[in-house]
């Protein structure tokens, strides 16, 4: 009760010389370890991807630096990718499969364990209570400490398997823990999420042992980015040396962490 005393003298001075939100960040940040620290005594992580190859374009430099210190790492594929090329002769369905392939490839270097596809087709991602339900029911499977998916508040994404994928994981992981929803699965709380392909970062993981696995790994996704990879890898090395800049460290991969906690009714979850 006096620790409580204290916080709440602590936050009125700052806010009079901070104001209101910069002191609610600042608290927030002692009140959630896991701001500064989302993957300590993390033993596994769920990272969600709309499509094969987003996990390690958006994060796969930190899953293998997680991989390679005992963490067991779960991809869960939302859509088979069958509309990914530019070439129109592709057969849909043979795409699909080359596309698990790659992404079989891709995994092993990371040093993933385990696959979960959910196979909607491409482009077509339904944002609807089935596929959350069935998002849910991974979760509640796997147990994960962490959930990792794309941010569904990134302004300008355009493509809906990644807004409508980003916010049914979001919405799966607050009703994880409630018995109520898809009763019968043993509810799970899932401690923090991780979103990658943030343009709001709050958390920088230095990659310099595994920045080069990222960029093997991408080329295991070899019908995605064989033809534009030189771009790709300097646009890829650019973005990583501006996070390390900020994280002290050659390259750093950046997202946005937010406790589970801050995903519903809180004033915290922009402040963070
Ligand atoms: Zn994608």
């Amino acid at each position: 009760m006096h620790a409580h005393a204290n916080l709440v003298e602590e936050v009125r001075e700052l806010a009079a010389r901070l104001g209101a939100s910069e002191a609610l960040a600042r608290v927030a940040r002692e009140l959630f370890e896991e701001l500064a620290e989302p993957f300590k005594g993390c033993r596994k992580v769920l990272c969600v991807q709309p499509h094969p190859d987003d996990c390690e374009y958006g994060a796969g430099a930190t899953l293998a630096d997680l991989a390679d210190s005992g963490v067991e790492i779960t991809y869960l594929t939302l859509t088979d990718g069958s509309k990914g090329t530019l070439d129109p002769s592709v057969e849909p369905r043979r795409l699909a499969e080359v596309r698990r392939r790659e992404q079989e490839r891709a995994a092993q270097v990371i040093g993933v364990s385990k696959l979960i596809w959910l196979d909607y087709p491409d482009g077509e991602l339904p944002y609807s209570a089935e596929v959350r339900r069935r998002i849910l029911e991974v979760i509640r499977g796997e147990r994960p400490d962490v959930v990792m998916s794309p941010d569904p508040w990134l302004a300008y994404e355009a493509h809906p398997d990644h807004r409508h994928g980003g916010l049914l994981t979001l919405e799966a992981v607050m009703f994880s823990p409630l018995p109520l929803f898809d009763k019968g699965s043993q509810p799970h709380s899932v401690k923090v999420v991780v979103l990658y392909y943030t343009a709001r970062p709050n958390y920088f993981h230095p990659v310099d042992r595994t920045f080069e696995r990222k960029l093997e790994a991408l080329k295991a996704h070899e019908s995605q980015f064989a033809a534009t990879w030189q771009t790709l890898e300097l646009y890829l090395r650019v973005l990583a040396a501006a996070y390390g800049g900020q994280a002290g460290s050659t390259y750093a991969e950046a997202f946005r962490v937010l406790p589970t906690l801050l995903l519903h009714a809180s004033a915290l979850s922009e402040l963070v």
